[in-house]
């Protein structure tokens, strides 16, 4: 409870973003570990009036499950993995992890687009949508969730799925962290684990985007729809110089099925100097995550939009802003080549590009607050004629007043709200920050 010892610990744990672990304070911080006392939770709330803001692994950038008031209602402990292997199927626990469902789906065979970082709870990325490794092949990962357990305000506790509670499994599919009501687990299609992966990586100098631009534009269009092209800008690990850092991605049958779906990438500009030498990797499927390392314990602040533009031209119109501190990012990511990613045929994720780009800023003192802050405005600025929509689970949405209206068709946006209107009339659950 706030007030009490180890509360500001508690906060502290409970949000990734350390630059807004002490921001809000909620009135109570509850762990629960059985549906039961989810419901308890959610009839306590009611009956005292206060509001419930789920938390899954507490990774959402702009730190949405804390909130000023009401109860953190704290699903990570709900960690279980029952996988059905003749049926294909699994039931996950919202807590769980995604290194930890990759690897426990590998031993049985099986795979299952999980977030690009390993510490990411399937819990809000799935409700926002979830594009993680092989989203080109595999589609955004909320389209391989069936059904849905969820307890909703009143307390009640529902399977909803195509055929049951249909307006619900719509809403879950993509309505992110505006949902209102309570995911408990999630039951998955599985997909068969890939043979072997590949990855092409190479780095280059910012300056080089001129030169590189139309190149990175024509390898993407010529890689497989189901290659995944992510061109970074970042400082590098080994020089600190402000680099652009591809990393080829993508899953095959076998090693030269794996190598020909990244292999648009293999001759780069003549004239283009690289920061070391470009390599080549083959991975097994769960060791994807090492290709994408974020730090933890950070200050961050982020952005994210969906951009109609081909990464060449987008390189241009970002690689001279140079990041204020060295873990900064810019991630533009054409997750299916430049082929638009498979959405779920019935669900709220509604505005998903060729394109995503992420902008992430990460530093240490608060004193730096502003203008890391004021760069990742500056990058979004810049990129703001491409824009065709943003992306739930990443972007800001206290950048600027009804910034959530950019994240979901107009229709899509009323019909979400309605809905919640209908199953809970009194906002028991907070709705989008
Ligand atoms: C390092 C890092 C890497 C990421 N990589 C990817 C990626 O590759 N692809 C991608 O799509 N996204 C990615 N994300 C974004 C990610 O999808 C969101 O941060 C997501 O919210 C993480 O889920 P969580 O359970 O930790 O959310 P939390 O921070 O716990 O919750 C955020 C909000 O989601 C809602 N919510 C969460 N769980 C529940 C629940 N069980 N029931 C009801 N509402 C709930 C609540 O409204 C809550 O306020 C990444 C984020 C980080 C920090």
């Amino acid at each position: 409870m706030r007030g009490s010892a180890g509360y500001s610990e508690e906060c502290d744990r409970a949000i990734w973003n350390k630059r807004l672990a002490q921001a809000r304070q909620p009135d109570g911080i509850i762990t629960v570990r059985s549906v039961d006392q989810v419901v308890e939770v959610v009839r306590f709330a009611t009956a005292n009036g206060l509001k419930v803001s789920p938390r899954g692994g507490g990774h959402h950038y702009g730190g949405a499950a804390l909130r000023d008031r009401g109860l953190l209602l704290d699903l990570g402990a709900l960690d279980f993995i029952e996988i059905d292997s003749a049926a294909r199927v699994a039931r996950i626990g919202a807590g769980v992890r995604g290194d930890v469902l990759s690897q426990k789906l590998a031993a049985h065979g099986f795979a299952f687009p999980v977030g690009h970082c390993a510490d990411v709870c399937v819990s809000g990325y799935l409700l926002n949508g979830g594009f993680g490794w092989n989203s080109g092949e595999w589609g955004a990962a909320c389209a391989s969730v069936i059904t849905i357990e969820m307890v909703l305000a009143d307390g009640e506790t529902v399977l909803a799925s195509e055929s049951n509670h249909p307006d619900l499994f719509w809403a879950a599919r993509g309505g992110g962290p505006g949902f209102f009501a309570a995911v408990i687990a999630y039951h998955i299609t599985l997909r068969p684990l890939p043979t072997v992966t590949c990855a092409w990586r190479g780095a280059f100098p910012a300056a080089s985007a001129p030169l590189l631009a139309d190149w990175l534009t024509a390898a993407t269009d010529a890689a497989a729809p189901e290659t995944e092209v992510g061109c970074f800008l970042m400082s590098h690990w080994d020089t600190g110089e402000q680099a652009i850092v591809l990393r080829v991605s993508a899953c095959g049958d076998d090693e030269a099925d794996a190598r020909s779906r990244v292999s648009s990438f293999a001759s780069p500009p003549r004239g283009a100097t690289t920061i070391g030498d470009p390599c080549t990797e083959i991975l097994p499927f769960v060791e994807l995550f090492k290709l994408s390392p974020m730090p933890s314990g950070k200050r961050v602040a982020a952005d994210h939009l969906w951009a109609t533009a081909k990464l060449g031209e987008l390189l241009l119109a970002v690689h001279d802003i140079p990041a204020r501190s060295p873990h900064s990012t810019i991630d533009l990511v054409a997750y299916g080549g430049h082929s638009r990613v498979c959405l779920p045929r019935d669900g709220a994720l509604s505005v998903g590009g060729g394109t995503g780009v992420g902008i992430y800023a990460m530093w240490d003192n608060a004193t730096d607050d502003d203008v890391n802050r004021a760069w990742v405005r500056r990058v979004d600025a810049a990129l703001s004629l491409f824009r065709s929509g943003r992306y739930v689970g990443e972007a800001d949405l206290t950048a600027s007043p009804g910034r959530v209206a950019e994240c979901f068709e107009p229709q899509i946006l009323q019909r979400l709200q309605s809905l919640r209107a209908k199953y809970d009339p009194n906002s028991l659950f907070f709705t989008w920050p």
